[in-house]
């Protein structure tokens, strides 16, 4: 079979092929591969900026059919649609005996499907039965493609609440992220969101979906809160997905009282902002994070199916398909920010 397989001696992907993997133990079902995303966090694998296993097969977020069934599986037959959830942990440590496996020291993003294990970034893929989930007749396998990201949003929205029905909203950063927080809170019922964004590529996006975003700079966010007592007239919510700990200062003095701050972009470890904690304690701020998918993957497959083309379709977002060896102009187009999201389709499904 065709995969993209990562070697960190080499520190790029490359085309080869594999033999086609088999069931080696009862839990598993083998999974055809359909459709398998690029996510930001492959990009920083690549750049060896985040750790993966030294080879690998790439690709986190993916979806396919059933090909085969190990003789312990029970809840699915061979030709089923699927999505697959990347992380698993131990489920002995006290995190996981606790409910928390997103903190595993062995699981969660330690041992994920695509960066530690062989992921979808292939025609064919192994995985235990424990993260395949069925999807709905009705819910296409590209849009489910994007049960993974969605299922890390769940885990912000969790993290969130109580979010009152009239929160005042400010996403940072329009990638791929920040268009579906801006879709997550819409379908929500959210009304008062704005996003900011510096690129010009990125800010159309967000204007094309057609959700009555609020889009601008953030250097016109900056000058339009210059006199505003943003203590009463700040924002209730405001989500980071730019994962930059400039833009984190710039927007942290916009928080309303009461407000949330949820860090949701991956800022470089070891960096620093500057920030007044101060506010933190004046205005009863509450500053979050969100790591990764916690029993979240399970509420993820009805969302997606729930916001449905109204808020996932692929050209609206940005999102570009590709085969498997057209992969130099996936990272390209988004290394250039021409596309919000690359996304392979295997087996002409
Ligand atoms: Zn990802
Ligand atoms: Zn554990």
């Amino acid at each position: 079979m065709q995969a993209l397989h990562w070697d960190a001696s080499r520190g790029s992907v490359k085309l080869v092929s594999l033999e086609k993997p088999q069931i080696t133990k009862p839990d598993q079902l083998l999974i055809k591969v359909a459709y398998s995303g690029v996510c930001g966090t492959d990009l920083h694998v690549m750049k060896q900026e985040f750790p993966a296993a030294e080879k690998v097969v790439m690709g986190h977020e993916f979806t396919g059919t059933v090909e085969n069934i190990g003789g312990e599986v029970t809840g699915f037959k061979i030709g089923d649609n699927v999505a697959v959830d990347p992380n698993s942990s131990c489920m002995k440590c006290a995190f996981c005996l606790k409910g928390q496996p997103n903190y595993c020291p062995t699981g969660g993003g330690r041992s994920a499907i695509g960066m530690f294990q062989n992921g979808g970034w292939a025609e064919y893929c192994v995985v235990p039965v424990a993260q395949v989930f069925s999807l709905p007749a009705d819910l296409s396998l590209a849009t489910s493609a994007l049960c993974e990201p969605m299922s890390c949003l769940q885990r912000g929205w969790d993290m969130i609440q109580p979010l009152l029905d009239d929160a005042k909203i400010l996403i940072t950063g329009a990638g791929m992220i920040g268009l579906l927080w801006a879709s997550l809170l819409h379908h929500k019922g959210y009304r008062n969101i704005t996003l900011s964004e510096p690129t010009d590529g990125r800010r159309k996006l967000a204007k094309n979906l057609g959700l009555n975003l609020k889009v601008l700079t953030p250097d016109i966010l900056a000058t339009q809160y210059k006199d505003v007592d943003t203590a009463v007239h700040g924002f209730d919510l405001i989500m980071d997905c730019t994962g930059s700990p400039r833009a984190i200062e710039a927007i942290f003095p916009l928080l309303c009282r009461g407000a949330t701050l949820c860090t949701f972009g991956c800022c470089p470890s070891g960096s620093k902002a500057n920030i007044c904690p101060a506010d933190i304690m004046m205005k009863e701020l509450r500053i979050v994070g969100s790591l990764i998918n916690p029993y979240t993957f399970i509420k993820a497959v009805p969302l997606v199916a729930a916001m449905g083309e109204r808020y996932l379709d692929y050209e609206k977002l940005g999102v570009k398909v590709y085969s498997l060896d057209g992969f130099d102009d996936a990272f390209k187009d988004l290394k250039n920010g021409n596309i919000s999201k690359a996304m392979f389709k295997l087996n002409e499904n």
